[in-house]
This record gives C-alpha cells, sequence and structure tokens, in this order.
C-alpha cells in the first residue's frame, strides 16, 4: 500500500522498488503467510514517470527464462502478465558474415518456450499494481534514501520525500538500488569494474514480417545484436533491438534521425524478418561487469544490480537476481521461523553460500560470451565459428547452452 509518511522503524526497508526490489518484495510478501513483520520499500521514481529519468521500468525488454516463469508464477503474477509475453520457441545464434549458425529449439530441448520476453515498462506495471494493493508492504514512492549508516541493532536510512526528511531505523536493509548505488558507496563497499567499452543502443522495432518466435543473436564485429519476439500490437511485427556498439557509435547512432539509422540496421541484422520498417525512441546503456565485493553487512543484503551487473549480451542479469531473490525470501523466512533476526550476519551469510556458486557460473558465462563474440582477434572469430558449427552438430553441447540460456543449467 502506498503510505504517505514513514515508521521510525521497520523490520525490513528494501531500498530501490525497480525490477529487482518490487519483484523481491512481492515475493516475500506471499511467503509472510500469517507472519507478522512490518517492511518498507522506498522507490525514488514513479512507475508513471517520463522514460528519460531511467526508471528500471523503461522501453527495454527483458528475456525471461523457464526458472523466472517459475518465479512469477509462484507468486500469482505470471498469470497477469500473461497476454503480453512472447514465448520464444528458437533461437538463432550466428555470427555476422561468417558460416555456423546455431539454432536452438524449444522441440528439440522438450520445452513448450526456450525463454519469454516481456517489456520491462509491463512488468512494472504488474509488479507496481502488487504493491500497491499489498497490505503488508508499505510503499514509499517518490521517495529517496539519501543516507545510510550502520547501528548497534541494523541500518539507519536518512530519507527525502516531498519537503521532508525523515530518518527510519531498519533490522534489514536490502539494498536493491541499481548499479549506481549511492548508498553502496557511503557505505565504503567497494566493487570490481570491468568495463566493456561497448554501449547498447535499445529500440522497439516494427518488422515486414512476424518473428514466429525466433530470438535472434547475431554477432558482429562491434559487438552482439539481438532481435528478440515482442507481442505485435496493431497488426505492426515488433521486436525489442539490443545493438552492441562501440562508445563513439552509440553516442552517433542515438543522434540519427530514424531514416539515417534504418539502413544501418538492416546492414548489420540483415534481411531474416524482411525490412525494418520503423525504429522507436533509441535508449543507450553503457556495458560492464561490475561486481560488488560484499553481498551483505549485519544489517544489510545487496540485491540485483547493485550486487552484480551483467553484460545483456546472453540475458541473464534479471533472471539471476530473481533466482537471489527466492533464495533471500527463503533464508530470511527461515531465520523468522526459528527466532533469529533478519539482520544477524549468519543468516545473511547463508544466503550469499547459497547463491555463489550459481552467481559465479552465470557471471562467468556471461563474461566470456562477450568476450569471445565481441572480438575480431583472429583466433576468437575461428573458435566461435567452430564453436557455433559443433554446438549445431552436438546435441549434447546444444543441450548444455539452452540449459544455460533457460536458466536451468546444473552447474548453477
Ligand atoms: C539493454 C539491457 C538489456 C537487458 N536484457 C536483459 C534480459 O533480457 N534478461 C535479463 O535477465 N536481464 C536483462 N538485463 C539486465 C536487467 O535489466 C537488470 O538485471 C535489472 O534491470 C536490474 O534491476 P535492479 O532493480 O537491480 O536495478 P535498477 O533497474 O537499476 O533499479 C534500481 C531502482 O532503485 C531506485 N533507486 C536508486 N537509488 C535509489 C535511492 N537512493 N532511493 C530510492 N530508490 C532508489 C531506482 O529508481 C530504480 O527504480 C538487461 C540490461 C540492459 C541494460
Amino acid at each position: 500500500m502506498q503510505i504517505t509518511r514513514p515508521d521510525k522503524f521497520y523490520d525490513l526497508v528494501v531500498v530501490g522498488g525497480g525490477m529487482v526490489g518490487a519483484s523481491f518484495c512481492c515475493a516475500l510478501e506471499q511467503a509472510l503467510g500469517e507472519t507478522s513483520l512490518s517492511i518498507l520499500v522506498i522507490e525514488a521514481i514513479p512507475p508513471n514517470a517520463n522514460s528519460a529519468k531511467k526508471s528500471s521500468f523503461d522501453a527495454r525488454s527483458t528475456a525471461l527464462s523457464f526458472g523466472s516463469r517459475k518465479f512469477f508464477e509462484g507468486i500469482d503474477l505470471w498469470q497477469t502478465l500473461g497476454d503480453a509475453v512472447s514465448a520464444i520457441h528458437e533461437i538463432q545464434v550466428s555470427d555476422r558474415g561468417r558460416l555456423g549458425c546455431v539454432e536452438i529449439n524449444a522441440d528439440e530441448q522438450g520445452v513448450e518456450a526456450l525463454g519469454y520476453v516481456v517489456e520491462n515498462k509491463r512488468l512494472g506495471q504488474v509488479l507496481n499494481a502488487r504493491l500497491n494493493e499489498s497490505k503488508k508492504i508499505n510503499l514509499l514512492c517518490p521517495a529517496l534514501v539519501s543516507s545510510v549508516k550502520a547501528t548497534e541493532k541494523g541500518m539507519q536510512l536518512g530519507l527525502t520525500h516531498g519537503d521532508t526528511e525523515t530518518i527510519i531505523d531498519a533490522s534489514l536493509v536490502v539494498l536493491a538500488d541499481g548499479g549506481k548505488s549511492h548508498v553502496c558507496e557511503q557505505l565504503g563497499i567497494a566493487r570490481s569494474i570491468e568495463r566493456y567499452d561497448q554501449h547498447a543502443l535499445i529500440a522497439n522495432i516494427v518488422l515486414e514480417k512476424p518473428h514466429e518466435h525466433i530470438a535472434f543473436e547475431r554477432f558482429t564485429d562491434t559487438g552482439p545484436l539481438a532481435v528478440l519476439p515482442l507481442k505485435s500490437i496493431e497488426g505492426k511485427n515488433r521486436g525489442s533491438l539490443v545493438w552492441t556498439l562501440s562508445v563513439e557509435q552509440a553516442a552517433q547512432y542515438a543522434e540519427l534521425e530514424e531514416e539515417e539509422l534504418l539502413p544501418l540496421l538492416q546492414e548489420r541484422f540483415g534481411y531474416k524478418l524482411g525490412k525494418i520498417l520503423e525504429i522507436g525512441e533509441t535508449f543507450v546503456y553503457p556495458l560492464s561487469l561490475s561486481l560488488a565485493k560484499e553481498q551483505v553487512r549485519p544489517g544489510l543484503a545487496l540485491l540485483g544490480n547493485v550486487a552484480h551487473t551483467l553484460h545483456p549480451v546472453a540475458g541473464q542479469g534479471l533472471n539471476l537476481a530473481l533466482r537471489d531473490a527466492r533464495a533471500l525470501v527463503d533464508v530470511l523466512m527461515s531465520a523468522q521461523q526459528h527466532g533469529l533476526g533478519l539482520g544477524e550476519v549468519n543468516v545473511l551469510l547463508e544466503y550469499v553460500a547459497g547463491q555463489e556458486a550459481d552467481q559465479a557460473t552465470t557471471t562467468q558465462f556471461t563474461h566470456n560470451i562477450t568476450k569471445l563474440f565481441s572480438s575480431n582477434n583472429e583466433a576468437k572469430v575461428w573458435l566461435r565459428k567452430f564453436g557455433l558449427v559443433a554446438i549445431e552438430i552436438l546435441p549434447t553441447l546444444r543441450r548444455s547452452l539452452a540449459e544455460r540460456a533457460m536458466g536451468l543449467s546444473k552447474s548453477r
């Protein structure tokens, strides 16, 4: 429920009601059952704010894995997302201008779909509606957490909402405020950052031919270019474009008029879906691998991009964060049942220990793919060529790539 004035103390405060913070809160709400905890989520940007503010729920689309479908089914939101979701029945991976194309399809893998694409805006509407109608979760929005400090019993936060400044205390703060967290900086939590010197230009595009539920991932000399299948609207065949470019090119392309950008994109993507007819508003995202060096402290847990920001090439960032969110909810509920404090460091360390392997393999997988497929180095080009051919020939290799893409890999 929306509130306008926060209490002085909460058992749990979530900073950031973006894709991860809001999803975590919805999962927590459902897990609470009869358990009574006071919970507050603080979000800086209202869901209907103009997109220039770079909300979590902007013009991007997200490929959800089968595991993430289970997450949303588990909290009774999958049905609500229903019509807005487009299933991926096939993934075509190719290398621009070179031989070698891998087709992974759902039938071969014995699954209904390899993944699902949802527009972030729609996901935001569904999550925010649930938070607004919740009787157990309090939502303060717009409000900005401007200061943080550890106390003997947890964390103390300074908030600004409207003209009011407030101090609140919490036993546990779950930080889900994204990859550029000022709160994290204030706490002195260091990050390891590897910049890819690439930016992603994203837009919704309209195509001549229907996508037939195929997701295209094309590797080009500037980096990967993906077109994900979107629900058609008013008879228009729509796709979600994620185009990786050098920093300079991305800045330059973002300034181009639609008619100037269209031929450049067509040349890169080819004619698999016929002519590209329209390119919607473009947005640019800098890409890096950014990992927090600590994910928990007494009274504090980091979730989502603030814990690990990955390259979008393999569509793993949110999917991984949802697995983290589920694990954190389970650990907190178990602690509650055993009479342990939510912010006790041993409780939070149990969460980290449970997710460590998944985070490490998902991060490494994404990083390796980014490096391998963004290079013109001859050795990597050959590796890529034979890698793609080998995956096409060997069903077990294809199966393992599909499992990773679906978020079902056993190695996590
Ligand atoms: C181009 C692109 C494509 C992607 N595609 C995929 C994909 O297909 N599949 C996938 O799994 N992942 C994908 N990702 C990754 C995914 O978008 C991220 O994992 C996800 O957005 C992380 O969400 P978050 O809530 O952690 O952070 P954010 O989205 O950054 O949200 C943080 C929230 O915290 C709020 N906030 C920040 N500071 C404060 C404060 N001080 N006080 C109050 N509120 C605050 C912000 O307003 C924001 O709403 C993609 C990423 C990009 C860039």
